[in-house]
């Protein structure tokens, strides 16, 4: 029975899991490396709350009880009673093993870990860890609060308590499941990237500017956001990681990432995250960089 849930990595993602588990009442307790992500990422949580009690989503009692549910820490060890930890951290394989290395002896025996990737394979990063049999991709959509979807994915160890477990916790929090197949990106991904890369790729050879392929993917598609927007949206680094994923994991040149969006992932224009990327948000209005 899952009561206390860990988060590795305070990013979009791991703020967005550690929100809607204190608010079906789970005890949270959220470590990132970078203290100052901790104290953001807690600030971040707070403030959607608050705009969730003033549009009636949520009573004031609702926010406060949910707010003591979840402790932000920067020592791993913290994470030791934990049931289940969501690892969100940076789309970087490397960076998720050491992770693996460091939490697992900290970790109940019985306890399952799960990572939230949007691309890469689970049955290898399960290898870095102690307990493949207890590892799965439970992978969550941004932003993790407003989107109903999560995708259950088993590595060829995982047993099945881990998965009936996992579905258990995601049916808590109100989410449709949707189960994948441990293949790069999945299913959201793999589809969704490729018209993200060749949106840039349209951009890159002056089919149209950023503003024209937004609206027309928006008016002529009807998609909520153009292509762009929600490329700035997910982040640059991560759709960079995902495409290489793809690239790499299925060996097929029609996922070559667009050197336009390496070009932009290179000078740290990230997207909304770091203020820049196919837009300039520093300003009122987000404005178009080309
Ligand atoms: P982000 O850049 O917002 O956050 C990543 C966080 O990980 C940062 O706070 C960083 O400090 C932290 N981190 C880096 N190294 C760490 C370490 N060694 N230990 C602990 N924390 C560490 O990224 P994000 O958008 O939240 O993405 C996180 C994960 O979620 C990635 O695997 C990504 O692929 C996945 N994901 C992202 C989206 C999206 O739309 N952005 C959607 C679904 C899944």
């Amino acid at each position: 029975m899952i009561k206390n849930v860990g988060i590795v990595g305070a990013g979009q993602m791991g703020c967005g899991i550690a929100q809607v588990a204190a608010m079906a009442g789970y005890k949270v307790h959220l470590y990132d490396i970078a203290p100052d992500r901790i104290e953001a990422g807690l600030a971040t949580i707070n403030g959607n709350m608050a705009r969730q009690v003033s549009s009636g989503k949520l009573t004031e009692d609702e926010r406060k009880k949910a707010l003591t549910l979840i402790k932000g820490s920067s020592d791993l060890t913290d994470l030791s009673p934990a049931d289940l930890v969501i690892e969100a951290a940076t789309e970087d394989e490397s960076i998720k093993r050491k992770i693996y290395v460091a939490v697992c002896p900290v970790l109940k025996p019985d306890a399952i870990l799960a990572t939230n990737t949007s691309s890469l394979s689970i049955t290898r990063l399960a290898s870095a860890t102690d307990r493949p049999e207890r590892f799965m991709g439970i992978h969550f959509m941004n932003p993790v609060p407003v989107m109903k979807l999560v995708e259950l994915v088993r590595g060829i160890a995982t047993e099945e308590g881990t998965f009936a477990s996992a579905r258990q916790f995601v049916t808590a929090l109100d989410k449709t499941i949707t189960v994948a197949e441990d293949f790069p990106a999945f299913i959201v991904n793999r589809i969704l990237l490729p018209m993200i890369n060749e949106a840039i790729y349209t951009l890159y050879e002056g089919v149209g500017t950023v503003d024209a392929i937004d609206t027309a993917m928006k008016l002529g598609a009807n998609h909520p956001m153009g292509p762009l927007q929600l490329a700035d949206f997910i982040g640059l680094d991560t759709c960079l990681s995902i495409m290489q994923v793809l690239h790499d994991g299925l060996a097929d040149s029609k996922y070559r990432p667009c050197p336009l969006l390496v070009k932009y992932v290179e000078a740290g224009w990230l997207g909304r995250k770091s203020g820049r990327g196919f837009y300039d948000y520093r300003g009122e209005t987000p404005v178009p960089t080309r």
